[in-house]
């Protein structure tokens, strides 16, 4: 397995390729320019990259957990937005995408980090570059140690995602291009897969439908986490032939009718859905057919605006599920 670091490295500030780096402040065409070269450089890197081999682990039993040893997965209440923080049984942690902003880093993800003793992150996965998913990242970085991030590449020219390639690349931080159908180096008590998206996905404008989809088994417990991934990329996984069964579902799109078609959640068969979306978001989420069709399928639904904080602990034979306040 050849280490995250030598996959790719982003330029440094303060090489000739430094000139990508915008001026503080500023806007307008020049700005653009400069995101885009900033852009043009991480996807050239991405595509220089050694490609991850397909899962070796996809046919092999998931490793027996040891006694004790547990997997707690926080489901973080950041209003319209996600932020999942993950502790695996060997104690690393992974934050799968960071809220809008950087108080959703100081207030709500950094404290749960903190709570839990650990002063760093040994994983960053973005899922995709809208701003509800990546706001908070940038705090993240600044604040606290990242071992790597694992990121699509896909080409978003928006001041936040800008701002955070460029965090990433000041910081040297590794990292990963995922795509569909590789296994993700995380802790190797866990088997963490990721299914999505295709090469094809990520080059569309789509970002939702090219969110990074993330499976992850611990003992006969199996977690998925789908980004902003609608019907369409559920349909290219499911094509492709994907496992995706999971007891426990991050419902995708905050709940969007435009994710969790019924073949995808009668694939995934969860007995638990988990919805991160804001009260009385401007969406309508999540939208009365996916928790109808939820209902229909058995689905207990967890929902960050109405429950706060979602926690989900496993050791790996059976899983509870806790919340920060009851329903409302
Ligand atoms: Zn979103």
């Amino acid at each position: 397995m050849i280490p995250a670091r030598r996959i790719f490295a982003i330029p440094r500030r303060g090489t000739a390729r430094a000139d990508a780096r915008p001026s503080e402040g500023t806007d307008g065409g020049a700005g653009v320019v400069q995101v885009l070269l900033v852009l043009v450089l991480l996807v050239a890197a991405l595509a220089c990259g050694v490609p991850t081999p397909p899962s070796p682990t996809a046919t092999l039993p998931p490793t027996a957990p040891a006694a004790g040893e547990l997997l707690t997965v926080l489901f973080l209440d950041v209003g319209q937005g996600d932020a999942t923080l993950i502790r695996s049984p060997g104690g690393q942690t992974m934050l799968i995408d960071g809220g809008n902003g950087a108080s959703d880093a100081d207030d709500v993800i950094l404290p749960a980090l903190q709570a839990w003793g650990s002063d760093r992150l040994d994983v960053m996965v973005i899922t995709h570059p809208d701003q509800d998913h990546i706001g908070g990242l940038s705090r993240v970085i600044e604040l606290v140690p990242v071992g790597k991030v694992v990121l699509t590449g896909q080409v978003h020219t928006t001041q936040t995602y800008e701002r955070l390639l460029i965090a990433i690349r000041d910081n040297e931080l590794p990292a990963v291009r995922a795509r569909g159908e590789t296994s993700l180096d995380f802790d190797p008590a866990l088997t963490t897969s990721i299914l999505g998206p295709t090469d094809a996905l990520v080059e569309s404008d789509d970002t939702n439908n090219a969110s990074i989809v993330v499976r992850m088994t611990y003992g006969a417990i199996t977690f998925l986490f789908t980004g902003d991934a609608e019907e369409t990329e559920e349909t290219v996984i499911l094509r492709d032939g994907a496992d995706v069964q999971a007891q426990v579902l991050k419902v995708g799109h905050h709940g969007s009718r435009s994710s969790t078609s019924p073949d995808w959640l009668q694939a995934v068969s969860p007995e638990v859905g988990i919805i991160s979306v804001g009260e009385d978001n401007p969406y309508g989420h999540p939208h009365p057919e996916v928790l109808d069709l939820l209902s229909q399928f058995g689905v207990r639904v967890y929902r960050t605006d109405r429950q706060g904080t979602i926690t989900v602990v496993t050791d790996g034979t059976s899983y509870q599920v806790s919340t920060e306040r009851d329903d409302e």
